[in-house]
């Protein structure tokens, strides 16, 4: 017994009916960038489906170095394995998803931050990094960083959004943009059915 038993119970009603998915360009042309909050599941936020969307997720859902090269792989790999698929010849579009009542949020009082870093051995400064005191804020911020990667594909685009877990809501914030480059691409409209 294991406290997954009843989760690999779920798995095998999941499995009955299940269709494989083969690799390819994800449906929904996008990438999420999230909260590991158990509040925040994308999947049931926005319904996303088996082959929708990959999915990206560490406290606070921040761009940091990590996530960037991530997402350069996962761009190159978009790249390489199905290039010219998409008559506008762009990759996809990573949805920055930053939430209200984050957990990180407590990192931003600094006696806080002083005793979780003392506990965990962590610095100071990477828990204030991480923090998401105020969602709006802080996904400008991680936009930006992304946008101005010099490891972002220029075939990359991204935006910004903050879930509000006591409505369930999620609001664009801020609209999908190409990183600055010498041949900006006009921003494409996803398909009917998957707002985010
Ligand atoms: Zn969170």
């Amino acid at each position: 017994m294991t406290r997954l038993t009843p989760l690999l119970e779920r798995n095998e009603q999941f499995a009955r009916t299940y269709t494989p998915i083969a690799l390819g360009l994800p449906t929904a042309q996008v990438l999420v960038v999230t909260c590991l909050d158990h509040r925040v599941d994308p999947a049931i936020v926005l319904g996303l489906q088996l082959g929708d969307a990959p999915v990206i997720r560490n406290a606070g859902g921040r761009v940091t170095q990590a996530v960037i090269d991530d997402i350069a792989y996962l761009a190159f790999l978009a790249e390489r394995l199905f290039a010219g698929q998409d008559p506008a010849d762009t990759l996809f579009e990573v949805a920055i998803v930053h939430h209200t009542q984050c957990g990180t949020g407590f990192l931003a009082d600094p006696g806080f931050r002083q005793q979780a870093a003392e506990a965990t051995g962590l610095s100071a400064a990477a828990l204030e990094a991480s923090a998401v005191a105020d969602p709006h804020t802080t996904v400008e911020t991680d936009v930006e960083r992304l946008l101005t990667s010099p490891l972002l594909s220029p075939k990359v685009s991204v935006s910004g959004h903050v879930y509000d877990v006591t409505t369930g809501r999620v609001t664009a914030t801020l609209d999908a943009r190409y990183p600055p480059g010498p041949s900006p691409r006009p921003p494409r409209t996803s398909g009917p059915g998957r707002p985010l």
